[in-house]
This record gives structure tokens, sequence and C-alpha cells, in this order.
């Protein structure tokens, strides 16, 4: 099978509107771990079910050890929360947590989603880490959003409902 180049494919996902969410996890001593993830999908509405794409590192590892993540949602002000949780540390003020029925959730998020690890499914240089959401809540206010490789606010323009 003929593959895509990997530049221009990393071009072409990038055109791809997402959000942006922080994972946060309990590692196996206690830790607080946090990771900048954009490949969060939902995928199923009863059960609630969601699944995000994690390499190799220290959320993994703590994801694989207690079987549940929180997916946090960022709202438009949260660009060096981002970079912070990419491992590119802002040098601001440490990230502010709540730890709620064991797991970690940052505050001033536009949603959270306690996750509950059913299944997982290694694909090339990721897994497809695959949960049941046992609680969440949002908040109405502007996301972040990520495009083309770069930070932009808001929800973008209503066309039609
Ligand atoms: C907007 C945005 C969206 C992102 N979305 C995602 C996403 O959806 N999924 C995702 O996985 N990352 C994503 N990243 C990247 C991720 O946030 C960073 O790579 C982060 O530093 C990983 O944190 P960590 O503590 O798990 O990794 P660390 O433990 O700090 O490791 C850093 C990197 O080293 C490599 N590494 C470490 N240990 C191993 C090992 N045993 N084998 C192979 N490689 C290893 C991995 O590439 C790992 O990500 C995103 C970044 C940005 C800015």
């Amino acid at each position: 099978m003929q593959r895509a180049n990997p530049a221009s494919f990393r071009e072409a996902a990038s055109r791809f509107v997402t959000g942006v969410t922080v994972l946060t996890a309990l590692d196996e001593h206690g830790r607080v771990c946090g990771m900048t993830a954009n490949s969060f999908v939902t995928v199923s509405l009863s059960p609630p079910t969601v699944l995000v794409a994690v390499m190799p590192g220290r959320m993994h590892r703590a994801i694989s050890a207690t079987g549940r993540y929180c997916v946090n949602v960022l709202p438009d002000h949260g660009r060096d929360l981002s970079r912070h949780f990419a491992s590119q540390p802002n040098g601001g003020a440490a990230p502010d947590y709540d730890i709620v029925d064991g797991l970690p959730r940052l505050q001033g998020c536009i949603a959270w989603f306690a996750c509950e690890v059913i299944s997982h499914v290694d694909v090339s240089d990721h897994t497809l880490i695959i949960a049941e959401v046992s609680s969440c809540d949002h908040r109405d206010t502007t996301p972040l959003v990520f495009f083309s490789s770069r930070y932009h606010r808001g929800a973008g323009a209503l066309v039609e409902r």
C-alpha cells in the first residue's frame, strides 16, 4: 500500500480543527500528571464512551497503572496550560487542581470527563485508550481551538442551526 508523506500528512491533519484537552491522572505513586491531547473523540452515547490516542511516556504509564483519567477541555485563555502540559513549560504559576473521587481535575476548564478505561489498542506509535465516562460537567464559555498547528480563541461564527 502506498503511504502518505509524513510531512504532507501532518500539514493536512492540522487543517482538521480541534479543541485542546489536558489529560490528568494519578500515577502509581499517587503523583498528579498531565498531558496535552487533541486526539479526544466521543465514541458512543450509551454508555457514554470516549477515546484518546496516547504516545508512550509518563501519562501512558499512569493510565496503564491506574485505569483512570480525566479529560479537561481548555478555555480560550488556556494556551500556556496547553504548552505546559506538552513539555513546553511556560515558567508561570503551577496549574491548580482539585482531586475529586481520586482523580485530579484542572480548575477553570470548560468541560471535564472522569473516565474509567475499558479497553486499549496499540496502533503504530500510539495506544487508543477507550474509556467509559463515569461523570462529567461543563460550563458555557469559549474554548481554546487548535488549527493549522496554532492556537485560536473562540468557537467560530455560527453558520446555521
Ligand atoms: C495541541 C497538542 C495536542 C497534542 N495531542 C496529543 C495527543 O493526542 N496524544 C499524545 O500522545 N500527545 C499529544 N501531544 C503531545 C504531548 O502533549 C507531549 O508529547 C507531552 O509532553 C507528553 O507527556 P508525557 O508526560 O506523557 O510524556 P513524557 O514522559 O514527558 O515523554 C515525552 C515524549 O517522549 C517519548 N517517550 C517517552 N517514553 C517513551 C517510551 N517508553 N517509548 C517511546 N517513546 C517514549 C514520547 O514521544 C513522549 O510523548 C499534543 C501536544 C499538543 C501541543
